[in-house]
């Protein structure tokens, strides 16, 4: 073998490696990923009795076996991204547990050309899940650290309709309202009365309440055509408590 060809052989090789590693990785991430989508098939069936279906949308649990949860926690948590449990993503919070997102994203009932406010981007996760069944996701987070790096990684990973908003989503966006959905992943003592201004008529919002470290309701809110609220309690829940001046 001449001198020149054996360094391009070696240079292959150098360049073959990590990218067979990468191939590895994703192929392992995909198995994992098909069995939390499976394990949340099974949470659904055994909490039926409180949401009042066996299954959820098709489009979206399609959605949760796409999404690429493992983008979304610290590189500690890479080789348990796919558990179906809450992950801690830094400064006491949390990404929530991938069966919470499907349900929360089913309770919304969403058209393809909705906007939605999320309160809580945390990691980006949820709001990534939703950008690819609606038009447009607006998500506020409090802590400006956390707002920044989930800025940063949904446009690295090119998601391109979600905006991220630092403050307090208490007060919901008002400069983008109204909205046909909203998503509150953190939980309130009692629900933001911004919020359900803000609020399409048709519109839904779904958030739990309750106090911290204590029994919490996902409640699924309902605004009709006339504007008159209804709501309801779908499950027993725990969350990360909403923080803010008004909490
Ligand atoms: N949706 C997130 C995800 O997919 O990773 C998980 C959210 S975590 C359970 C709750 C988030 O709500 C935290 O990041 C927390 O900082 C944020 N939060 C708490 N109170 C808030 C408030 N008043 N306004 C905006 N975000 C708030």
């Amino acid at each position: 073998m001449k001198q020149q060809q054996w360094w391009l052989w070696l240079i292959g090789l150098i360049m073959l490696v990590p990218a067979g590693w990468a191939d590895q990785k994703e192929e392992r991430m995909s198995k994992a990923r098909q069995q939390m989508v499976r394990e949340i098939e099974q949470d659904v069936v055994s909490t039926s009795r409180y949401i009042g279906r066996g299954r959820l949308n098709e489009e979206i649990m399609r959605v949760m076996g796409e999404v690429p949860r493992h983008e979304f926690v610290p590189d500690k948590e890479q080789d348990v991204a796919y558990v179906n449990a809450p992950l801690p993503i830094g400064y006491g919070q949390t990404i929530s547990q991938p069966y919470i997102v499907a349900l929360m994203t089913d309770l919304l009932a969403v058209s393809r050309d909705a906007k939605v406010l999320e309160v809580g981007a945390g990691s980006g996760y949820q709001a990534a899940v939703l950008s690819h069944l609606v038009k447009e996701v607006h998500s506020i987070e409090i802590i400006p650290e956390l707002a920044r790096a989930c800025r940063n990684r949904l446009a690295r990973l090119g998601y391109a309709n979600i905006t991220v908003h630092e403050g307090d989503g208490y007060y919901g966006l008002e400069k983008e309202a109204p909205f046909d959905a909203i998503i509150v992943t953190a939980a309130a003592s009692t629900i933001p009365p911004p919020l359900i201004a803000q609020l399409k008529e048709g519109g839904r919002l779904v958030i739990p309440v309750g106090t911290p470290f204590a029994v919490q309701h996902l409640m699924l809110v309902e605004k009709d055509s006339t504007g008159k609220v209804s709501m309801r309690q779908v499950l027993p829940v725990q969350f990360v408590p909403l923080t803010g001046q008004r909490e």
